[in-house]
């Protein structure tokens, strides 16, 4: 679970965050909307420290990961992450892009790193790709691929900044359904999206964040087809 309190983070002058409440429970799917600059992916980032923040309480698993005292690599190998460009590396096959983090951070041997990877690989609709390198592969099958290596190292959670927005359309419904079988077995997610349909769909909440504040959150359909705030509206009748 992830327990977000008044979080704040600014870039200079610029306040990106500006008091951020709320939680994410085990086994739910929070889903993230906003318009271009609102904070998304800074939240997203804080949670796992890739971003540092100014002052508030972040909770990953009842663990404080603001405390300087906490081991971020422990709190970090537990949160896979996910984003817009899939960063896999270019000069290795598949496989090799599946288990190198497992021996090296999991210290997994070679043989037990293939088989976690190769079971990954064929729940994401891609085994038998392996020997591939990624250039090789459409846009869909590498963030499938990366959503592969992710889950390799066995992540309490799950964090995806717009995961299928660089995707050619007809490519975005595969990664979507990946994404929609986590969440049925019970994977804790928090995605940063465009897609309405899947956050109707899968999302047990729905965040619509504006100008570094959270407008409004709750049931996806809820907010979706009856939103509350004026700037909600605004924004889900370009985005709709
Ligand atoms: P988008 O939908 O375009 O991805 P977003 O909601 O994810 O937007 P953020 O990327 O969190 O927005 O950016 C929020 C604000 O913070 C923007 O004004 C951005 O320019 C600024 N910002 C983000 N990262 C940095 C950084 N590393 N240094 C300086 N400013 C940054
Ligand atoms: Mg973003």
């Amino acid at each position: 679970a992830i327990q977000i309190k008044d979080l704040h983070k600014s870039f200079g002058s610029n306040e990106v965050l500006r008091g951020i409440d709320f939680h994410v429970d085990d086994g739910e799917v929070v889903c993230v909307i906003g318009p271009s600059g609102s904070g998304k992916s800074t939240l997203l980032r804080c949670v796992n420290r890739l971003e540092e923040p100014d002052s508030g309480q972040i909770l990953v698993e009842g663990v404080d990961i603001i405390d300087p005292e906490t081991d971020l690599d422990a709190v970090r190998s537990r949160i896979g992450m996910v984003f817009q460009q899939f960063n896999l590396f270019p000069h290795m096959n598949v496989l090799r892009n599946l288990t190198v983090a497992q021996q090296k951070v999991k210290g997994r041997s070679k043989k037990e790193a293939i088989e976690v990877a190769r079971a990954n690989l064929e729940k994401v609709g891609l085994g038998g790709r392996e020997n591939v390198y990624p250039a090789h592969l459409s846009g869909g099958q590498q963030q499938r691929v990366a959503i592969a290596r992710a889950l390799s190292m066995d992540p309490d959670m799950m964090l995806f900044d717009e995961p299928t927005s660089a995707l050619d359309p007809e490519l975005v419904g595969d990664v979507l359904e990946v994404m929609k079988t986590l969440a049925g077995e019970g994977m804790t997610m928090m995605v940063v999206t465009h897609e309405m349909g899947f956050a109707r769909e899968v999302g047990d909440k729905l965040v619509f964040m504006d100008g570094g504040v959270i407008v409004e959150e709750g049931d996806p359909r809820e907010v979706l087809s009856n939103p509350q705030h004026e700037r909600t509206q605004a924004f889900l009748s370009k985005v709709l």
